[in-house]
């Protein structure tokens, strides 16, 4: 059985807990522009045998003790370039190893180029009731800056296509402050996709990382400036919001009842499992990383090994700063007395000075006894949240 460590008045208790699954895909037809994530170019063997790779390391992991997961995400890379056999083999995998809750959330993220009615019906039949739709922009000359490989004219069928024949659970990946996008064109692209009426959308700003095709060709893109960037991000909560969408986490809004449920469990702070490269986990107090090269990955396997990079063990203090700063994020905010009775923590104690700075500047407010990020800090979030690392 799969413990949470949870701490009462100074004794630590053990509860039994249900895990969230991530399963890393990292194939993908061409590397976006923007894109930091480890992929790799999809080769049909490679997939075969990283199939029954992926397969050995649940099977590894999966040998030692029993967990129950409440939801499965395939992410990447492209998981929707998986074949109905691929994709039926790791379900199929993850139900015979692990015991599932009832009614488990089953994400896949898609790219909109891979939609089609067979697609959708098989997607359907292997247990996938919730699909990320990679959309990022409706203008096509902003899909070019971001080498997507998907054009505007596939986003209008797939959506249809995935409604009609898999879920309409459908949430769609938005992003601005792309080079020469203007606040208009934000706004066209977010009424669109309104018009397709998802269940969640989620907006991310473009943040130029490091070995990127965009980092080293910044200097022949205007980007808008952070003036820009900070006004899209409040017309993209002003206009979702005016179309039912509640906001309850920074980037992400939902209508209500379709919140991400996996990506929920991560902000609450609980445990979680990654398989495949790149993959992160978070349990029985450890944050452990498995290597980001597929051939290591594979070589580890043979070996019998857990593919395992980096395996640290946190110690209560980063449990609780994780906590608060995952906490913070989310729009609920944290309830600062149930906070205390649970962890043992007074965080208005022991974070006196950065609240009293945060309150008095506006970007803190306390209400009803919950501790919450204020409007104008969510543009800012991540120098505020640095303070209560
Ligand atoms: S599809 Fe996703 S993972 Fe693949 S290159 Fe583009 S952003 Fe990266």
């Amino acid at each position: 059985m799969y413990y949470s460590i949870s701490v009462l008045g100074g004794y630590i208790l053990f509860v039994a807990t249900k895990l969230s699954l991530y399963i890393h895909i990292p194939f993908c037809i061409k590397k976006c522009n923007y894109c930091s994530f480890y992929s790799i170019p999809y080769k049909t063997k490679l997939v075969d045998k990283y199939i029954t790779y992926l397969k050995k390391e649940i099977e590894l992991f999966s040998s030692e003790q029993n967990y129950t997961i409440k939801t499965i995400y395939l992410g990447g890379g492209s998981p929707s370039l998986l074949s109905f056999t691929h994709l039926f083999k790791i379900i199929t995998t993850i139900k015979e190893k692990f015991s599932i809750s009832e009614n488990p959330e089953v994400t896949l993220e898609v790219n909109p180029i891979n939609v089609n009615k067979t697609a959708a019906k098989n997607w359907k039949i292997c247990g996938i009731n919730r699909i990320s739709l990679g959309i990022q922009s409706f203008h096509n000359s902003e899909l070019k800056i971001l080498g997507r490989i998907h054009s505007e004219k596939e986003i209008y069928p797939g959506v249809e296509l995935i409604k009609e024949h898999c879920t309409e659970n459908i949430s769609l990946d938005l992003m601005y402050g792309i080079p020469f996008q203007t606040k208009k064109r934000w706004t066209t692209s977010l009424k669109k996709a309104i018009n397709l009426k998802p269940k969640h959308i989620s907006s991310y700003c473009l943040s130029i990382e490091k070995g990127t095709y965009l980092a080293d060709k910044q200097n022949e893109y205007t980007f808008p400036d952070e003036k820009t960037q900070s006004d899209m991000y409040y017309q993209l909560i002003d206009i979702l919001k005016r179309n039912k969408f509640y906001q309850y986490e920074i980037s992400n809004f939902a209508q209500t009842g379709f919140e991400s449920k996996h990506n929920l469990a991560y902000w609450n702070g609980e445990e979680y499992i990654g398989f495949g490269p790149a993959s992160h986990s978070f349990y029985n107090m450890k944050r452990v990383n498995n290597y980001s090269d597929i051939y290591k990955y594979f070589e580890c396997l043979d070996n019998q090994e857990l593919p395992v990079e980096n395996s640290k063990e946190i110690s209560m203090s980063e449990f609780i700063s994780d906590k608060i700063v995952l906490g913070l994020r989310l729009n609920k905010g944290i309830p600062l007395s149930e906070f205390k009775k649970k962890y043992n923590f007074d965080i208005e104690r022991e974070y006196e000075q950065v609240i009293k700075k945060f309150l008095s500047s506006g970007y803190l407010t306390i209400q009803n006894d919950k501790l919450k990020l204020t409007s104008k800090a969510l543009f800012v979030s991540n120098s505020i949240l640095s303070e209560f690392v």
